[in-house]
């Protein structure tokens, strides 16, 4: 990561994903420039204009139209352009569309530098970031995948409301693909402590796995509900792109679920997908061994199983 004081991120995409992730990085005070590229002139342009509007209210920060030449002196170029999921369709359906897109926008990138670090949120993401670590030929540890940091966001908010604790006290995590076979790791799952199974033994206020199961399906469908209602899902996500930004910028070690190529962790490789995962100024320090139980263990091999599939169907 560029070692100068100005702190810049570049963001590739300003649709709905992006602009929001523009917005939350503006109203962060993390950065001090932003430059913004999209194939849609007027659309990049209207939203810088609207950002730069708001300007008064922030801290300072330079926000432009960029070029990829912006990408040399950025620690962050954020990669939110490409197709969104119509309704009904999963987020693998957009493979082809997206691959093809990508493979525009990361040669691109890598003719400019090999400095930054790439942080993939479109979809299918898990697919995506391993395009993006093919073509980019950057270190694993520098492409990063928005992955389940979402999906775990989701888990920990719905738990949190259903138990009635503060969701910032509740530790969990969503692993594996950000979609379908995501799996939730209830066998870490606790709060204060003390872990899921106990507290609900303890609890006994409703029907625990029932309820897990329920809660579960609510995170896995989120993206089809919300998209279903309003077209798009960018204002969580759009968070979870400001948080992994401050954890990479602020140098934090902090645990978050990301997605990035596996080599060999869990006897998974050659795919990527989420695991948590210290994250600090140079991309992804380590991925935790976290101790999952037989069930979770077979779960996500059959979650990389799945990705695999459609990494070999389009022959990347
Ligand atoms: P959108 O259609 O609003 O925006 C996409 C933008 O990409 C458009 O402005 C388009 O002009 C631009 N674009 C297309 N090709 C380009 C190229 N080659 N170079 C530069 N710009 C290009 O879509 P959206 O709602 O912002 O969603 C963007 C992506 O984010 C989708 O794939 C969506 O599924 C994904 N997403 C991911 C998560 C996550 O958790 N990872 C959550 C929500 C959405």
């Amino acid at each position: 990561m560029a070692s100068r004081a100005v702190k810049k991120v570049t963001v590739i995409g300003a649709g709905f994903v992006g602009s929001t992730a523009a917005y939350t990085l503006m109203m962060s005070g993390l950065v001090s420039e932003i430059a913004f590229i999209d194939v849609d002139a007027g659309k990049v342009e209207g939203e810088v204009m609207d950002l730069n509007h708001g300007m008064q209210f922030v801290r300072p920060v330079k926000i432009k139209v960029g070029a990829y030449e912006d990408c040399a002196e950025s620690d962050i170029v954020i990669i939110a352009a490409g197709a969104g999921q119509k309704p009904g369709e999963t987020r693998i359906d957009l493979v082809h569309r997206n691959a093809a897109v990508f493979k525009n926008i990361i040669g691109n990138i890598a003719r400019i530098t090999r400095n930054c670090i790439l942080l993939v949120v479109t979809n299918p993401v898990d697919i995506l970031t391993y395009v993006t670590w093919k073509f980019s030929g950057f270190p694993r540890s520098r492409v990063i995948g928005s992955g389940t940091v979402l999906d775990t966001a989701r888990f920990r908010y719905l738990l949190g409301d259903h138990i009635g604790i503060d969701a910032r006290n509740v530790h969990a995590y969503i692993i594996g693909e950000h979609g379908d076979t995501e799996v939730p790791a209830w066998s870490l799952t606790n709060i204060a402590g003390i872990s899921m199974d106990e507290y609900c033994m303890r609890c006994r206020m409703c029907n625990g796995q029932l309820s897990r199961e329920n809660i579960y399906a609510e995170v896995r469908n989120a993206a089809y509900r919300i998209i279903e209602r309003k077209g798009a899902t960018y204002y969580a996500v759009a968070l979870a792109v400001r948080r992994i930004a401050e954890a990479i910028l602020r140098d934090e070690n902090s645990i978050l679920t990301v997605s990035s190529t596996l080599e060999g962790q869990y006897g998974i490789e050659d795919v990527a997908l989420s695991l948590p995962s210290i994250i600090n100024r140079n991309g992804i320090e380590r991925i935790l061994d976290v101790p999952l139980n037989d069930k979770e263990n077979e779960l996500l091999a059959k979650s990389a199983d799945s990705l695999k599939n459609v990494i070999k169907e389009l022959g990347v």
